[in-house]
């Protein structure tokens, strides 16, 4: 394997890429200005066909890093599968879909399709027999299809594994070897992992051919991301929280715990608090899982709480802070943790509270960080109440989504029209299969639910709440 490391790249412009007008085109719509560090390590590899190891954080671009080499290739007059990536989870593959097809947009009707796990084989199999060029899924599922027949892969030229590491955590080993067996041997496959752990070379060896590898410090930028400890006595650390809080007033926070226990006891304290937070667990269903990532994400819930298990394949943009309410064990995991912060060019809070028995545990992540601890006491926070802690939006459930061919241009319309509302007091819209849910600004919130109820979504009189 060749190393190339990212230093290395001289070029960050795309006009730089072997790429149509049209591609050109596309990304300077999406304001993709320039590559990030592993787009530009690594689209000059994959454009010119080869196979691809890269390891990069999440949320460095790793999407077009892949979408670009598989996009070029398609031949959008071919009704047949030509592109798949694998995924850890149903939310990964549904953000992937969505950059793909953002990019995709120049070109004509390129069809993309997801076959994740939680929802009934058959749409899938008749959109599959509708034809797609590119299917973005989770292991199992893609191995489902493959087994009954209704996904045929003789045509395809990509295989990526995104997220490798995750999916092995995920005891995908096995399905990711068969379906790669089932794939045609002349292809392209690109693996992106953040982490490389045993399997992740396992898998390479087995299924790619002379890959090339592109690492990226898992270092982040210290400037981006402002890191703080505190000591905390083992009785004070979920009041710390509510105090880190108040002081800091970040727009929007994920605070890790080590255990769901820990995570149902800091929610208790929270809301004790007054303070909105949700949280995530294993042993929700996904209809439960999409509504807190929902509101999340609208801004209507400023505090997410989760183990990292729960977190996992979690993309958020715009995160504040990260909390670590509990310090793990692993430096590897903590470094994870806190990169979920600091993106793009925005500042980002780490701050973390250290039980007496953990004090250990920031030496070992000092070290792989190569960082001086900054140590702080939580008394020289000020946690004085003025104005509480509110998030800036609410979320309405609309019963009512796809299936009734609910679009977020129907509710926009609604709100904006009829209703009488700005545009400004209503922020992201989400359709699912059942619901549409929409935020709006916190204190229209009520005249909102009473205006949608008494008028009309796409001509038809809905049921709403507020969340
Ligand atoms: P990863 O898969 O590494 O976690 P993504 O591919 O999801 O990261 O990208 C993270 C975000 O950055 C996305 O919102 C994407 O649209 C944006 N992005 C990716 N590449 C660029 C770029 N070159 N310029 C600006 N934004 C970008
Ligand atoms: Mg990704």
């Amino acid at each position: 394997m060749t190393d190339t490391t990212s230093s290395a790249a001289n070029s960050t412009s795309f006009a730089a890429l072997p790429l149509s007008p049209a591609m050109q085109a596309t990304l300077q719509q999406l304001g993709y200005l320039s590559m990030t560090p592993i787009q530009a390590a690594s689209l000059p590899i994959t454009l010119a066909g080869h196979d691809l190891i890269a390891q990069a954080k999440t949320g460095s671009g790793k999407t077009a890093s892949f979408a670009l080499p598989l996009l070029t290739k398609l031949n959008p007059r071919r009704f047949a599968v030509q592109a798949m990536v694998l995924c850890p989870t149903r939310e990964l593959a549904d953000q992937v879909t969505q950059e793909l097809r953002r990019l995709a947009r120049a070109a004509d009707n390129i069809k993309i399709i997801t076959l994740c796990g939680g929802t009934t084989m058959r749409p899938q199999r008749d959109s599959l027999e509708h034809g797609a060029h590119i299917v973005v899924g989770t292991p199992g599922r893609i191995m489902d299809h493959l087994e009954r027949g209704s996904l045929k892969l003789d045509a395809l030229e990509t295989l990526v594994l995104d997220e490798a590491d995750r999916m092995l955590d995920m005891g995908f080993y096995d399905a990711i070897a068969w379906v790669a067996e089932h794939c045609p041997a002349q292809r392209q496959t690109l693996m992106f992992s953040a982490t490389y752990p045993d399997g992740v070379m396992r898998l390479a060896r087995q299924f790619m051919r002379q890959p090339q590898e592109v690492k990226l410090a898992e270092q982040h930028e210290e400037s981006k991301i402002r890191q703080r400890f505190y000591k905390v006595a083992h009785e004070e650390r979920l009041q710390a929280v509510a105090t880190l809080l108040k002081h800091y007033r970040p727009a929007s926070t994920l605070a890790f715990c080590n255990t769901k226990q820990q995570c149902r006891a800091l929610l208790e304290v929270l809301h004790a608090q007054g303070i909105t937070a949700l949280t995530l667990n294993g042993d929700m269903e996904q209809r439960e899982r999409d509504q807190v990532l929902i509101q999340f994400a609208n801004r209507s819930c400023s505090v997410l709480v989760a183990t990292d298990v729960a977190a996992r394949g979690l993309d958020i943009t715009q995160l504040e802070a990260v909390i670590n309410v509990d310090v793990t064990p692993d430096p590897e995991i903590h470094i994870h943790r806190i990169g979920r912060t600091g993106r793009a060019d925005e500042n980002g809070w780490a701050l973390n509270l250290v039980g007496p028995s953990e004090r250990n545990r920031i030496i070992a992540i000092a070290q792989m960080m190569r960082i001086e601890p900054e140590w702080h006491e939580l008394n020289e926070l000020q946690t004085t109440d003025e104005a509480p802690l509110l998030p800036e939006m609410v979320t309405l459930q609309i019963l009512g989504g796809r299936k009734e061919k609910i679009r977020p241009g129907d509710v926009l319309g609604a709100l904006t029209g009829e209703a009488g509302f700005t545009r400004e007091q209503v922020g992201k819209i989400n359709v699912t299969d059942m619901s549409t849910y929409v935020a709006v600004k916190r204190d229209i919130a009520r005249e909102a639910v009473r205006r949608l109820a008494a008028g009309k979504v796409k001509g038809k009189t809905v049921k709403v709440r507020a969340l």
